[in-house]
């Protein structure tokens, strides 16, 4: 059996993208399902774009998501040595040749290809000079001229290009600084990665990194390219399409097992099955289902997905999540009823963790009234059955809900009221609003102080 070593190689140049996320979480599922090695490697060698912000977010949401790393983080930067030996390696061993041509030559030769309709590519003027040019050079790798290129892409079958259509491509510029194809190859060999799973953009990459790592004498890797994510529009998924960055949604109050299912099956499908732990993702995964075409991001689908999870995780959980949302939003936790309870109380109407900790918001400090609520609601009609609540409340010798039930129920109908005509002046009046979790589960939740306290506030607001 091959050992599995899978990486994921992000470029640090901006928030973490979902399309990242679903690739590293194959890699990830693919490692752990063969009790293989997950490598995390950060592509860093674009020193203008690479920032360490850039660095940290993604460390931040592949934490959040425990998308866990075996080796590593490895950075390119730290490896530079390393690349210029091969580099020299491939020099000595003719397999790569140094390039004395200047820029306007390459511009004027570009140009000139363009002109004929041909594909620009260099016309491999220094490939066999007897003598070194003059000035600055950079490090060409010699593609073999003839013959194609041939791989079986666990996604896209058989892929084959043509040696003549592939260019003598730079491996380390005139500073020496080493380019990406050149790095990966490197790294993919050293890090002896068994399995490459990456976006299909890296595609054209990809017979330029196996004709390198031939040179070396390399086996290459399984390569498994995923298509990308699109839009609504068919277009590839960016943020004109809204939020694109992992974080964002941890911002937006989606809980990571819940993003970590919805990327699993955009793209991937074990029959019709929607709902995966991580447990089941590790032992259904495998690189032979996932989807040759393109998926559409569908947020609606998330949504659903991220509200299964707040219903039917542990509660506890759940809690230990929305606290960071409750923070976000200025209230202390220290203030009100137990988060698991809110989250029982509002799992129903909530989709997203940060509606839930909105929605919250009576329950941990002075109440913002509605006007137009208070306005319909809290008029002089319901100064009678808001005075009698008020005193029984007082009086109540047990604060939970089937007993305020009970009361509600034993008040509205001395009132000769319906319950409701009852519980929604009420609610306005103990919720600032007309929308809260049933009435007795609201005030328990309140607890009888507030709820007193509150009560007094409407019969003024009343009068
Ligand atoms: N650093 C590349 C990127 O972020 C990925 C390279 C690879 O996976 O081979 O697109």
């Amino acid at each position: 059996m091959t050992v599995v070593r899978t990486r994921f190689a992000p470029s640090p140049t901006g928030y973490l993208h979902i399309g990242s996320a679903r690739t590293a979480l194959y890699c990830w599922l693919y490692a752990r399902k063969m009790q293989g090695t997950f490598i995390l490697r950060i592509e860093d060698t674009d020193l203008e774009r690479s920032t360490p912000e850039s660095v940290q977010a993604i460390h931040d949401a592949m934490e959040w998501l425990e998308l866990s790393h075996n080796e590593g983080p490895f950075y390119q930067t730290k490896r530079f040595d390393r690349y210029k030996e091969v580099a020299e390696k491939l020099l000595e061993e003719g397999k790569a040749y140094r390039c004395y041509c200047s820029k306007e030559r390459l511009e004027k030769l570009r140009n000139e290809q363009i002109a004929n309709k041909e594909k620009p590519r260099y016309d491999g003027l220094c490939r066999n000079l007897t003598k070194p040019g003059e000035g600055s050079y950079v490090i060409r790798f010699r593609n073999p001229d003839e013959g194609v290129v041939q791989f079986d892409d666990l996604v896209r079958g058989t892929l084959t290009f043509n040696n003549n259509e592939l260019d003598d491509l730079i491996i380390a510029r005139s500073d020496g600084a080493p380019t990406y194809n050149f790095t990966v190859v490197v790294d993919d060999s050293d890090m002896q990665i068994s399995h490459v799973i990456r976006g299909d953009d890296h595609i054209n990459n990809t017979p330029r990194q196996i004709n390198i790592l031939r040179a070396l004498g390399v086996q290459p890797p399984i390569y498994a390219h995923v298509s990308m994510i699109l839009g609504g529009d068919g277009k590839r998924l960016s943020k004109r399409h809204g939020a694109v960055s992992v974080m964002q949604y941890k911002e937006d109050g989606i809980l990571p097992e819940a993003l970590l299912n919805y990327l699993a099956r955009l793209g991937w499908s074990h029959g019709d099955q929607e709902i995966f732990s991580k447990a089941e993702l590790i032992e259904f995964f495998d690189l032979n289902h996932i989807n040759k075409a393109p998926a559409a991001f569908n947020l609606e689908k998330l949504l659903w997905l991220n509200q299964h999870y707040l219903k039917t995780a542990d509660p506890q959980h759940v809690a230990d999540a929305l606290a960071w949302h409750m923070e976000q939003l200025g209230l202390d936790i220290s203030k009100g009823p137990a988060l698991v309870e809110i989250v029982k109380a509002l799992c129903e109407r909530s989709k997203t963790l940060r509606e839930m900790a909105e929605k919250s918001s009576c329950f941990y400090r002075e109440i913002e009234y509605n006007d137009a609520a208070v306005k319909q609601h809290l008029v002089p009609e319901v100064l009678p059955a808001l005075t009698l609540l008020h005193q029984r409340f007082e009086g109540l010798t047990s604060w939970n809900k089937e007993a305020l039930h009970q009361l509600l129920a034993s008040t509205s109908e001395e009132l000769n009221l319906k319950l409701g005509k009852v519980a929604q002046p009420l609610r306005v009046a103990v919720t600032g609003d007309t929308m809260s979790p049933p009435i007795d589960v609201t005030l328990e939740l309140l607890g009888r102080d507030r709820t007193l306290h509150r009560i007094a506030a409407a019969i003024n607001l009343c009068k």
